[in-house]
């Protein structure tokens, strides 16, 4: 790899900066990376042998998805979604996405269920081996290139964001070492898109979303304590009058 300067062709900066954000995507959604995690640029303009400038393009653009927080002297982190954060992404999904099973069922053509089909044989390949991690991505994937096949740009760039939250927060709030997507749920929506049944095709997602809400403890801890303080265990103290 070589290093490129801010004066590099516009294409090849592109390039570099989707190549950054493609790895990072990638280690945190296979737990290389988890969320809160720093993102010192420095260190990767060195290992990606790039210019901060071109770092600083791709952190940007993946604080725009929602997947890194940015704090002014502070830096980039991975973003860490609260659960209550996790719950507001999980019901938009909710609406969102039958919605967009239900539009595939009606456009879909022969290349793109044939897309989706060999999307749902990667999954059951990583299923058989065993390899979570890239289940989890997969998984999550499978809902991006679904808004894709339907064909509307605006549910694309949405799910993009919403997905990435969601594997996010299942990487923090599973119940289980399983969570992922439900076995044969992707399947048997892809099967009632190939039938054109919109209506069962939104059906299923709904109830694919509930699931998948289901598996993650969104719960907010009860008896939460109140400041630091209490949390440490020191009893509660009348304010002192300034
Ligand atoms: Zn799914």
């Amino acid at each position: 790899m070589h290093e490129l300067s801010s004066e590099a062709p516009a294409a090849e900066r592109g390039r570099s900066e989707a190549l950054i954000r493609a790895r990072i995507l990638e280690a945190i959604f296979e737990r290389r990376l988890p969320p809160g995690e720093k993102l010192t640029e420095d260190r990767l303009a060195e290992l990606f042998g790039v210019s901060r400038t071109v770092v600083r393009q791709a952190l940007a653009r993946l604080a725009q998805d929602g997947i890194v927080e940015q704090h002014p002297n502070r830096g980039a982190f991975v973003a860490a979604p609260s659960r209550a954060y996790a719950r507001h992404v999980l019901a938009a999904r909710a609406v969102v996405e039958p919605e967009i099973a239900g539009a595939a069922a009606c456009s879909c053509d022969d290349h793109a269920l044939a897309r989706l089909r060999r999307h749902i044989a990667t999954e059951d390949e990583a299923r058989a081996a065993g390899d979570r991690a890239t289940l989890v991505r997969l998984t999550g994937a499978f809902h991006v290139v679904l808004a894709e096949v339907a064909g509307n740009p605006v549910f694309v760039r949405l799910l993009t964001e919403l997905q990435a939250l969601s594997s996010l927060s299942i990487l923090l709030y599973a119940r289980g070492e399983h969570s992922a997507c439900p076995p044969d749920e992707h399947s048997n929506i892809v099967a009632a898109i190939e039938r054109g049944a919109s209506m069962e095709a939104a059906e299923l997602m709904r109830a694919h979303i509930a699931h998948v809400a289901a598996d993650m403890d969104l719960s907010e801890p009860a008896g939460r304590p109140e400041g630091l303080a209490q949390a440490l265990g020191f009893a509660p103290r009348a304010r002192q009058p300034r």
